[in-house]
């Protein structure tokens, strides 16, 4: 029989319902795509094994071998230590788990061939590299959905800092004025202003796809709740900056394709804070959507010999 391919790279986005699996030839181009869902009962424990055999499928199916494997990258929704090993992620039910060793060991191959990386840094390290921030060398990426989440991008370089809470944009004070507790038990928080969850809130819509029609439509409650989101965003964005002065900033997350007027609104109220000499700093959407975690996966193995 004929071999189809030589060396190939998986990225795999483990995410809450469903497991996104990517085939990346080894330059990071995607050949191919697919996605099972995630079986969370029993603690999650049939998820490393349910991955296992979808990846042996599909070698089988390229008639492939394990020889084939340059590496497996794979992004979870929680804390990730020494890119092996899972920290707490609720989500899946996992405790400590020691992903590398266990996808690995189900598969038979080495375990340094596994990396593990938190899902909001390694879709910042796939929009950096082959999405929205590809001409640039710096990136702070700000994930707009249920909370606010961010990924910061140096040199390359993913920086999650001693705690793992760099980048962490949501959690940055903005308000004294709220009273209710933001989900990290602070009061004030950006996430508690510009979610998903918030823009409807203060809309008083069911979502913020419903809190944005309407805004576009004249509705004045709904037009003041992005206005505050905006505003928050902006004024979070300009104490990021004066921090790290990234190159460009990259709105991400279902909120972003709300579109082009909700970014102008953002850039606006960057520019009226930020720093003189990072005013410009270019504010962008973000362009692989859901592929960023796959993308950003193949790339935690491409990285690695670079
Ligand atoms: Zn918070």
């Amino acid at each position: 029989m004929m071999r189809t391919m030589s060396k190939i790279i998986f990225g795999i986005d483990l995410g809450g319902t469903r497991i996104k699996i990517g085939l990346f030839d080894i330059n990071g181009n995607l050949i191919s795509k697919g996605d099972i869902p995630t079986d969370t009962s029993n603690n999650g424990q049939n998820i490393i094994d349910d991955i296992a055999r979808e990846l042996l499928r599909s070698l089988e199916e390229r008639q492939a071998g394990l020889a084939d494997i340059v590496g497996i990258g794979i992004d979870v929704p929680g804390a990730v230590l020494g890119h092996t090993t899972v920290n707490r992620c609720v989500n899946l039910g996992w405790g400590l788990v020691d992903v590398s060793s266990k996808l690995s060991e189900a598969m038979g191959i080495p375990r340094d061939w596994v990396i593990v990386g938190n899902d909001a840094n390694v879709a910042a390290l796939g929009e950096f590299f082959d999405g929205g921030a590809k001409e640039y060398s710096s990136m702070m990426m700000v994930t707009i959905g249920t909370g606010v989440g961010g990924g910061l991008i140096m040199d390359g370089n993913i920086i999650d800092g001693v705690n793992g809470a760099a980048a962490e944009i949501g959690h940055i004070p903005v308000s004294d004025d709220l009273d209710f507790d933001c989900s990290c038990g602070n009061r004030g928080c950006l996430e508690q202003l510009a979610s998903a969850t918030a823009i409807a809130r203060m809309a008083g819509t069911a979502d913020a796809k419903e809190a944005f029609d309407r805004a576009y439509a004249g509705d004045e409650l709904a037009v003041k709740a992005i206005d505050t989101a905006a505003e928050a965003l902006g004024k979070a964005m300009a104490a990021v900056a004066c921090v790290v002065d990234p190159e460009c900033f990259l709105i991400g997350g279902g909120v972003a394709a709300a579109g082009e007027k909700f970014i102008e609104k953002i850039r606006a109220s960057y520019a009226k804070r930020a720093f003189h000499s990072s005013k410009k700093t270019k504010i962008l959407r973000a362009k692989l959507g859901n592929d960023a975690g796959i993308y950003g996966c193949a790339r935690m193995i491409l990285n690695r010999y670079e």
